[in-house]
């Protein structure tokens, strides 16, 4: 990890968001770049990479689109080789490409369990394997994070996949703070509430959305991505370096009303 002298500097930090060209994975990604990071971004759609990695670049650091589905073992595995060649290391890891699922479990068929499981959970631990191998062999720490969800740890109806997929990603953290702490690694979670994103955006701009759910959001507005800037600049910074295992709620303090 770095070490500058103000603990939100990351000039000399790399950091790698998966499902960076989009929505949440954009905000953390433009905050990291704002704060000084080179970043590496993973997503399956070549042009929405490049994209915006032409809008990251505006921060004027280095932006890596690379070409991924973090589902498949090997594409992992040459996203992290080109990552590593094109910037030189991985400091922070920020696995969120996710998607999202809405079935009754009645309806749920085993095929679209596993299609939510092989991206959420199984991308989850694919990258976070491949970034730990590459952090303990160069043996300088870094930071593993994940993006969970409040579906994980609220009751959402129709969500049944999705939901064990992100508490699946929960306990995957918690166990690698544990597992990975003598190799100088932290992991954490964000759970984020209702931030507008291309997936979440026809959900939450329905009327029935803004007429029963907006009101139970305390800060009477839904998320943004930039509202998740400043979670990812602390937890890629050495502001974090003492804080692993836990779990941040970025839902405008929609959980606690
Ligand atoms: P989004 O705008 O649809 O972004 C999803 C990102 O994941 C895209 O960059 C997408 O890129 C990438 N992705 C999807 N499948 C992939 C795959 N197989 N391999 C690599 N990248 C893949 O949605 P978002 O709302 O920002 O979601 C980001 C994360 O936040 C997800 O894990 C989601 O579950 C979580 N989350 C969202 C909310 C919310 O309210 N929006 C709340 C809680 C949690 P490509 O299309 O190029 O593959």
């Amino acid at each position: 990890m770095t070490s500058n002298s103000h603990p939100f500097d990351l000039r000399g930090h790399v950091a790698l968001v998966t499902g960076g060209n989009s929505g949440i994975g954009f905000g953390m990604a433009a905050g990291l770049a704002s704060a000084g990071a080179a970043v590496a971004i993973w997503g399956s759609n070549a042009a929405r990479n490049e994209e915006a990695a032409d809008e990251l670049r505006r921060h004027g650091q280095r932006v890596l689109p690379v070409v991924c589905d973090v589902g498949d073992e090997q594409q992992v595995a040459a996203a992290t080789a080109e990552t590593l060649t094109g910037l030189g290391q991985i400091d922070s890891c920020f696995a969120n490409a996710g998607i999202g699922g809405h079935s009754l479990l009645v309806d749920l068929t085993l095929a679209e369990w596993r299609r939510v499981m092989r991206v959420n959970a199984e991308g989850t631990f694919l990258t976070m394997r491949a970034v730990a191998r590459h952090m303990i062999e160069r043996g300088g720490g870094g930071s593993l994070i994940a993006t969970s969800s409040l579906a994980a740890t609220e009751g959402v109806s129709r969500s049944s996949h999705y939901a064990a997929s992100k508490a699946a990603v929960g306990a995957l953290v918690r166990t690698l703070a544990v597992e990975l702490a003598r190799h100088r690694i932290r992991a954490n979670a964000i759970l984020p509430g209702a931030i507008l994103t291309p997936m979440s955006e026809s959900t939450f701009t329905s009327a029935a959305a803004e007429q029963r759910l907006l009101p139970r959001v305390p800060a009477r507005r839904w998320g943004v991505p930039a509202d998740l800037a400043g979670i990812a600049v602390y937890l890629a910074s050495s502001a974090s370096a003492y804080h692993s295992g836990d779990s941040f709620t970025i839902d405008g303090g929609f959980a606690i009303a």
